[in-house]
């Protein structure tokens, strides 16, 4: 038997999405089928459903922050019940075998994770088809459990942009009172004030944009301040324990490096696509630390669900239906979206 599917796809690089039905087999034995309830734009949705990284796959269904019900299951299924609502991220595979797959690190995965779209199956070499659609079918594996309790529109955002924010703060180990700097308030960047401020940091959004300032308040920032400000960056400096840096163009690091105290910590989760120009006195004179994080395994992607389901954390999010998805991405691109749209799987 086949499972029908009805979603939206990109036909090539320079065509907007439109209409597109597929099939997938029933669930083998170790593999879910989801009913998708929704599912967030993420920018990189948008980079590669237009092939701006290169060596895209077409048709692309896009999609990695999923949300839906069980609908059916493999005989071996044993983590999931029909009706249950659960989530799917960024990856739907990995080799379960490398060192960092035994920790659940399988975003580093050694031989390269199975991205949830715009990827093909290990095995089949298919192509993966993503969360823009009214089904899924995913390994038992790489499928989360959704806290009662959690608005699902508002959760599904937190299988990438949550996770992406959650995990380098537990890597370099936020706790309360320390000072955290959120560099960028778009979709990473809201997600990162609420999580550190649920951390009990004192968060400061550091932006470009004076209209951010109200927004910045009402996530849970204590402090903003305006990178173009000279005055308010310099009053900063030394100040920071760590800052999440999420802008995704270029732009100066040097001046965020500055406003960590001696060993505090840059992590990059906004990826440029032009390299950056790094000064290293910055670095040098306070012993200070630059890393880069992608996303989280799936034992923290669990982790990240819980804590937000105890702390009732969400994403802010605007739902849409699927005949919106073309004009959410140009809003998108323009960061006019406060703070992820979703798309409403009923309107497929
Ligand atoms: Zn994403
Ligand atoms: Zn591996």
């Amino acid at each position: 038997m086949t499972i029908k599917t009805k979603g939206y796809a990109a036909k090539s690089a320079t065509s907007p999405l439109t209409p597109f039905e597929f099939e997938y087999q029933d669930p083998a034995e170790n593999e879910i089928q989801i009913e998708v309830e929704f599912c967030g734009i993420c920018h990189s949705d948008i980079h590669q459903a237009r092939d701006e990284w290169g060596g895209s796959i077409f048709p692309m269904v896009p999609g990695h922050e999923i949300v839906g019900k069980v609908k059916s299951l493999g005989s071996r299924v044993t983590k999931f019940k029909v009706g249950e609502r659960v989530g799917v991220g960024c990856m739907v595979e990995s080799c379960q075998t490398c060192g960092s797959c035994k920790e659940s690190l399988e975003q580093y995965c050694e031989k390269g994770f199975t991205p949830t779209y715009n990827g093909l199956y290990r095995e089949t070499k298919k192509p993966t088809k993503g969360g823009y659609a009214t089904q899924i079918v995913v390994d038992q594996n790489f499928v989360l459990k959704i806290p009662d309790g959690l608005d699902p529109a508002g959760a599904a955002p937190l299988l990438c942009a949550g996770i992406t924010t959650y995990s380098p703060m537990k890597f370099v180990g936020v706790s309360r009172g320390q000072k955290i700097g959120v560099l960028g308030l778009g979709g990473l960047g809201h997600m990162a004030v609420k999580l550190a401020n649920s951390f009990g940091a004192e968060v400061t959004v550091l932006s470009g944009s004076p209209s951010k300032k109200d927004d910045a308040k009402r996530l849970g920032a204590q402090h903003f301040a305006l990178t173009k400000n000279e005055d308010e960056m310099t009053k900063l400096e030394n100040h920071f324990d760590l800052i999440i840096d999420t802008v995704a163009a270029k732009h100066d690091v040097n001046q965020a490096l500055e406003l960590l105290k001696r060993q505090g910590t840059l992590v990059m989760v906004g990826i440029s696509d032009k390299p950056l120009d790094l000064g290293v006195f910055g670095l040098v004179m306070k012993r200070r630390k630059i890393m880069g994080s992608l996303i989280g395994g799936i034992r923290e992607t669990q982790e990240m669900l819980d804590h937000c389901g105890k702390h009732k954390i969400t994403s802010d999010v605007e739902v849409i239906k699927a005949a919106q998805i073309n004009e959410a991405y140009e809003r998108t691109v323009k960061g006019q979206v406060r703070y992820r749209f979703v798309i409403d799987s009923k309107s497929y």
